[in-house]
């Protein structure tokens, strides 16, 4: 159906409710409406509602993306207009769908929460800046000295997505292991240009036919000032122990001019981190049964003892009681549920 006919169809103007920031609340808490932000990528990141996936109703592949999409949705944009469009799209889907009237713009007049793309800002020995772009679960970007680091590109991951196409190119990107939220193909095209260096385990060079397999304890150069180190991520709860063997799957240590990141990958508090040290940065995941408890985070914490720990890889897990256990450490939480 075409977008004209669509908005002369009853049927599919009977299935749009547009209402108010109260009523689009109490839909968000109410029915199972999947969120949905039809803004700009660039809009999205600056902040949006709690959940929100973000599908650019403007951008030429918006059809395609919604054409599966058959749910009750909930869609706003800045202030009604763009959101209306969508709307009539998915209801031509045959979806129900809740209109945000006044977009974003109204949500927060009535003094409503948003939530941003969080972007934490770092200096190197030489005074050189790294901003640290928390982008969800275990994917991370990093921008230093006019490149773009990104580790664990995944696109898509209970409901939230990253558009990666809207992001500058990586020169250097960074898997930990095959497991679907750390290691998405999609995402690795997208972020691929001519001189990205693609560092994975082998077993994900292997799958993916292309990039530079690193394993435990290996180390190189990236580029002047970047140098990367492998290391040992796997599971030694007994009954967990398949979930990441040892040896498979990399931990890694980014060295940025002389700021020190450690991303630890999907592990538990192994004997090596004790050996991990001069940490500035550190990356703890933190959910069940696949990586660890809170009070092994708390654990591996004391034992690599960053200046700053971000807990990531979360999922539903409680970290904010983290902090209180860790006074000598900068614990930051971001949205890397
Ligand atoms: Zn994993
Ligand atoms: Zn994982």
């Amino acid at each position: 159906m075409t977008m004209l006919a669509a908005l002369l169809s009853g049927c599919a103007n009977k299935a749009i409710k547009t209402i108010s920031a109260d009523e689009f609340a109490e839909v968000m808490t109410q029915k199972d409406a999947r969120l949905i932000d039809v803004r700009t990528p660039e809009e999205y990141a600056e902040g949006h509602l709690a959940g929100a996936e973000n599908i650019d109703v403007k951008a030429t592949d918006f059809a395609e993306r919604i054409k599966d999409i058959r749910d009750t949705v909930a869609v706003y944009c800045r202030g009604g207009k763009r959101s209306l469009t969508a709307a009539v799209q998915f209801a031509a889907n045959g979806c129900t769908v809740y209109n945000l009237d006044g977009g974003i713009m109204a949500w927060q007049k009535a003094g409503k929460p948003t939530t941003a793309v969080e972007t934490d800002n770092f200096t190197t020995k030489g005074s050189e800046l790294v901003k640290i772009h928390a982008l969800m679960h275990s994917s991370i970007r990093i921008e230093y000295n006019g490149r773009n680091i990104y580790i664990d590109p995944c696109s898509n991951l209970r409901g939230r997505t990253v558009n990666y196409s809207a992001m500058p190119k990586a020169d250097i990107i960074m898997v930990t292991h095959e497991h679907f939220d750390h290691y998405d193909t999609a995402a690795i095209r997208q972020l691929t240009a001519d001189g990205t260096q693609l560092i994975m385990n082998p077993r994900c060079v292997k799958m993916y036919g292309a990039g530079t397999a690193m394993t435990n304890g290996d180390r190189q150069q990236l580029a002047d000032g970047i140098t990367l180190e492998a290391v040992p991520a796997y599971n030694i709860t007994e009954e967990h122990l398949q979930f990441h063997p040892k040896g498979r799957d990399n931990g890694y240590i980014l060295t940025l001019d002389g700021l020190r990141i450690y991303i630890a990958g999907d592990t538990e508090d192994s004997p090596e981190m004790a050996d991990i040290k001069d940490i500035d940065i550190a990356f703890l995941p933190c959910n069940q049964p696949y990586t660890m408890t809170p009070e092994q985070l708390v654990r591996a914490a004391k034992m690599v003892n960053p200046k700053v720990l971000f807990p990531y890889h979360y999922g539903e897990t409680d970290v904010t009681t983290i902090s209180a256990q860790l006074p000598s450490i900068d614990v930051r939480i971001r949205h890397y549920e």
